[in-house]
């Protein structure tokens, strides 16, 4: 009595891409990125899979405490630190760790007289979202370390570019000119800079996208980096139709049969989370077969060519993405990126874990 769409969620490819990273960044230890409850896993489920990682690193200051509470005891970060002053005492007393990006939190730093607190120092380095330029960087840096309420400081920049032929070279020279002399630890790279740029791991790398088994790379798959999918979402054949040449399908009428087509429609739509972007033609996999999406995407329903599956019938299991269907080939038909795809897991899917 239930729709067949499920997603399913492998601790073990989690731990495996963990250790894809740990080894590529030997001498560092890793944050595994938790943000958006887990890239869509479940912050729970992740944090339980990768309960022995060196840290977790979040955007939600709810969150942050909530992972606490669950009795995990390594650092906790807050990416973008803390949003209000009064979210401080709690976590103090939570022991999280905060971002300082600006003169506000600074201010209420210095304001704060309950409690410690670790703390990472956002230096801008041209992604020029969060972060201190390099021009006030140091005085606002000198604040920071004579605050009675800061307990440590790490030095901390994020790349714009390093997944990209721009690379990191000019954000690095700004992040060393900033920062030479001091004796401070040093965290600077994402998943891309991980594998693309040894030279940035410094002390703590911060792992997100390749912990979930996808690239963060355009031109380098998620398999040619040693990942495997941490998340597959599969579902059911619940009808077939027979279309004779010139029938269309779906809202629109965008797919017309070139000549007789035998469609498979599948119980997943962009009310659970399949982009409704994906045109005619994005991958998918039909008891086990590829083949491929023909006409729209609708709120319930994606229909597919069963031509390559003569043997396709009402209940033929369906891989969306993930182990045998990589996401980012959906992502990439669809115009975007495997990081979004799994963000946006609708809660009307069903989640359980791998065996
Ligand atoms: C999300 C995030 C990361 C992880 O980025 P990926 O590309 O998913 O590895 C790292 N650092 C910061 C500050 C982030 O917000």
């Amino acid at each position: 009595m239930a729709r067949p769409i499920r997603a399913t969620i492998s601790g073990q490819a989690l731990r495996h891409n963990y250790g894809v990273a740990k080894r590529a960044a030997p001498r560092s230890k890793v944050i595994a990125v938790v943000k958006a409850d887990g890239y869509g896993h479940g912050l729970a489920r992740v944090s339980k899979a990768l309960k022995d990682a060196d840290a977790f690193g979040l955007i939600e200051p709810e969150y942050a405490v909530r992972l606490r509470e669950s009795g995990l005891s390594q650092e906790v970060l807050l990416l973008e630190g803390f949003f209000e002053a009064r979210e401080l005492p709690a976590m103090a007393a939570a022991s999280i760790a905060t971002a300082v990006h600006s003169e506000e939190q600074l201010r209420h730093l210095e304001a704060f007289k309950g409690g410690k607190l670790d703390t990472y120092f956002k230096i801008n380095t041209g992604m020029n979202r969060l972060g201190f330029t390099p021009a006030a960087a140091r005085a606002a840096l000198a604040r920071l370390q004579a605050c009675a309420s800061v307990k440590s400081v790490t030095l901390m920049t994020h790349f714009a570019t390093a997944d990209g032929p721009e690379g990191i070279g000019e954000a690095m020279r700004r992040f060393n000119e900033v920062t030479a002399g001091l004796v401070l630890p040093r965290s600077l790279a994402n998943s891309a800079a991980i594998f693309a740029h040894p030279e940035t791991h410094a002390d703590k790398v911060r792992e997100g996208i390749a912990l979930y088994g996808a690239t963060p790379f355009s031109d380098r798959s998620a398999e040619s980096l040693g990942l495997k999918p941490a998340m597959t979402l599969t579902s059911e054949l619940i009808a077939i139709q027979d279309l004779a040449v010139g029938e269309t399908i779906g809202y629109g009428a965008t797919y017309k049969a070139a000549g007789a087509l035998r469609v498979g429609v599948v119980a997943c739509g962009y009310a659970d989370g399949y982009p409704r972007l994906a045109p005619s033609g994005t991958p998918i996999v039909v008891g086990g077969v590829r083949t491929k999406t023909v006409g729209r995407v609708s709120m319930d329903m994606i229909t597919v060519d069963l031509t390559p599956v003569p043997q396709a019938r009402v209940g033929t299991p369906v891989v969306l993405w993930g182990e045998g269907m990589p996401i980012d080939e959906v992502a990439t038909s669809a115009g975007t990126v495997g990081y979004e795809l799994m963000c946006a897991l609708a809660p009307r899917v069903a989640v359980g874990e791998a065996p």
